[in-house]
């Protein structure tokens, strides 16, 4: 039977690539996300043909509980269950703690760290009630930054390190279930949400957009590539596989080397 898979912030980035890899391999998936409408159907359209399943669509805002609760409900009454949570959405701000604004961190912290305990915890029944030994899988799409720091990130970095956390004390809950809790840190992968950062980052840093790519985005990428959609994607597959039964409560590392410094 087809595999439903709920990915969050999926109409862009790696979010999109991950819903792709899982409606190649057939699964339905509902895709999440900001985006203009004809851009949002065109996407879900295109995961609709590429291995069979369904493919649906649910505005849920991230920082609204309540919606989340929603995208989980639908998600559930519409194909049974949720076999794969893909907690991926997420925004990034570049400032200086002092000056760094408050709205903006409690964003960054319910997008990044809190949206992933809401869905989570509408999931977790789903998947005990499906009774299936080893069927369940959470993956968190962390960062690099749930490992390390860098400067005017203090939001994110904070709900990173934060979702490690979650990740590590889900795995322990949801081990005798069957239902295993990973999360990926990549690098530097050139998505929307990284390149919307290089302006900010160089004035910040007083530097050019280009030195920001070479001298603080790919310094510690020990391989001086970015990372892909693709290759992101490909580990949420493997995590999601019977194969990694085993691999719970952990991260995998996608960054070039970055962490290895
Ligand atoms: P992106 O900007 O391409 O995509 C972000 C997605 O999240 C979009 O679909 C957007 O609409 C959605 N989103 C934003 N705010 C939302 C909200 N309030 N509610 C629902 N959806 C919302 O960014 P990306 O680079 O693909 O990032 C995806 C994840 O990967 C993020 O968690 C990010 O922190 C993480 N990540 C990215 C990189 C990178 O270099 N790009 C590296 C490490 C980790």
């Amino acid at each position: 039977m087809a595999r439903t898979v709920v990915v969050t912030g999926s109409t862009s980035g790696i979010g999109l690539g991950v819903a792709r890899a899982f409606a190649a391999e057939g699964a339905n998936v509902v895709i999440n996300g900001f985006g203009k409408p004809e851009d949002i159907e065109a996407a879900r359209t295109e995961l609709e043909g590429l291995g069979g399943g369904a493919a649906l669509y649910h505005p849920a805002d991230m920082t609204r509980p309540d919606e989340i609760a929603d995208l989980i409900r639908m998600a559930a009454e519409t194909f049974g269950t949720v076999d794969v949570l893909v907690n991926n959405a997420g925004i990034q701000h570049v400032a200086k703690i002092e000056e760094f604004p408050v709205e903006k961190w409690d964003q960054l912290i319910a997008i990044l760290l809190s949206s992933a305990f809401h869905t989570m915890r509408h999931v977790i029944p789903l998947m005990k009630a499906a009774g299936r030994a080893y069927s369940g899988r959470i993956i968190n799409v962390a960062s690099a930054h749930a490992l390390v720091a860098s400067p005017y990130k203090s939001a994110y970095v904070a709900a990173k390190h934060g979702i490690l956390g979650l990740t590590k004390t889900a795995a322990l809950e949801l081990a005798e279930f069957g239902i295993t809790v990973n999360a990926i840190c990549p690098g530097y992968v050139l998505t929307p949400l990284v390149e919307k950062q290089i302006p900010d980052t160089a004035r910040e840093r007083g530097i050019s957009e280009e030195a920001v790519k070479t001298d603080v985005m790919l310094r510690l990428q020990a391989t001086k590539q970015f990372v892909s959609i693709e290759e992101v994607a490909a580990t949420a597959l493997y995590l999601a596989s019977d194969a990694a039964r085993q691999i719970t409560g952990t991260h995998i590392s996608i960054d070039g080397g970055w962490t290895a410094q």
